[in-house]
């Protein structure tokens, strides 16, 4: 098989290679149901509580804190939904922000339909709210205040521990979608003020389809799928025990030397732009040039079709995404894209290329030549 040239780990990442091996046993011979009596039920009961151990260390918050899920927005939605049909009967507003995942936006939707009413933030061309309108969007009825750490898109890190320290003033609860900031960048939920955090395990090197919801001690919320008592009577179904595993493993090794490891992706994105920079005149880099996330690169190319522009590229074995993964298919203009202010042309022209630790200065040369080939070769 051709060399793959990925650049697209805000999307998903590979698993790593020493989290596979600690998954692997789970899927033979500790097979136990972790609800199960016997030895290899309780083994496994109890690999799940190293992994709480492991995911809680990681953001500074308590083991019996940790709800493991099935993923990233259904961490968003448990948090949403379930604090909210928990406060509901005298609370009926939520503030969030126009550039959130569909994971919160739709989940808002869907709670709108049923009387909640929602506040979207604005954001700036950087794609950062502004304090300001948050606080004054804060209503005697407000049940809870979610906001992103980081863009998915533009990599844009909002002022979380700001935003934590109004929510904390007004006694109202602060959610977080952190789903593409761990594993990238530090985050304390003490520091920060957070009282719930979502998080995806195969955004760091963890496997698919395992999550978790940090929900702070002491925080009522309700369950939204009925069922057993898994996961402290708040997420019924038997445990995906190899990918909690595989989610414990992932975030200690991300955590591990995550300095180093940001001062390689930001001198990585950092040449990519001033190179793209110095041989494309028309580009226009989209989101935040100091607070953004260490790997994460969004370029408009004006007068190119981002989806064509992704196409030519895969066909030289580089993948990278004309817009938020999660929507591939969906044609319309990004969200975000038009909240910080693009005009169509260069929403259309914006690629989003998204680096992690297997690439090298190389790969980079790599991409830049072809890019350089296909918007030059017109
Ligand atoms: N929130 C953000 C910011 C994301 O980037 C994503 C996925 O890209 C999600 C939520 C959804 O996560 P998952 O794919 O694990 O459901």
């Amino acid at each position: 098989m051709n060399r793959i040239y990925y650049f697209d780990h805000a999307a998903t990442t590979a698993v790593d290679e020493e989290v596979l091996r600690e998954m692997i046993p789970y899927f033979s011979y500790s097979y136990g149901n972790p609800s199960s009596a016997y030895t290899i039920g309780r083994q496994n009961k109890m690999a799940i509580h190293v992994a709480r151990q492991k995911v809680a260390k990681a953001i500074n918050a308590k083991p019996k804190e940790i709800y493991f899920t099935g993923c990233g927005s259904e961490s968003d939605n448990l948090a949403l939904k379930g604090i909210t049909y928990a406060n509901s009967k005298n609370k009926k507003h939520i503030i969030t922000t126009k550039i959130e995942h569909h994971a919160i936006l739709n989940t808002c939707k869907t709670l709108e339909q049923e009387g909640i009413e929602v506040t979207y933030l604005n954001v700036d061309k950087d794609g950062k709210i502004n304090l300001q309108e948050l606080e004054n969007s804060i209503k005697d009825d407000t049940i809870l205040i979610s906001i992103m750490i980081a863009n998915n898109e533009i990599g844009t890190i909002q002022p979380i521990k700001e935003i934590g320290k109004i929510a904390r003033k007004h006694k109202i609860l602060f959610h977080t979608d952190a789903v593409q900031a761990i594993g990238n960048i530090k985050v304390n939920v003490e520091e920060m003020n957070i009282d719930l955090l979502s998080m995806s395990a195969h955004k760091f090197y963890g496997p698919k389809g395992v999550g978790a919801l940090y929900v702070k001690e002491g925080i009522d919320f309700k369950e939204i799928q009925d069922g057993g008592h898994q996961e402290n009577g708040k997420r019924a179904g038997t445990e995906n025990v190899a990918g909690i595993v595989g989610m414990g493993k992932a975030i200690e090794l991300a955590y591990e030397n995550i300095e180093e490891y940001n001062t390689k992706l930001i001198e990585l994105r950092e040449y990519c732009i001033e190179e793209l920079q110095r041989k494309i005149s028309k580009i226009r880099i989209n989101g935040a040039r100091k607070d953004r996330l260490p790997g994460n690169i969004n370029i408009s190319f004006l007068g190119e079709d981002s989806s064509d522009l992704l196409l030519k590229l895969d066909e030289k074995g580089i993948c990278t995404s004309a817009g938020s993964a999660c929507s591939t298919g969906d044609t319309s203009p990004s969200h975000v894209l038009m909240a910080i202010g693009l005009n169509n042309e260069e929403a259309e022209g914006a690629l989003r290329i998204t680096l992690g630790k297997e690439n090298t200065k190389q790969d980079i040369d790599y991409l830049i030549s072809n890019i350089v080939a296909i918007t030059t070769s017109k």
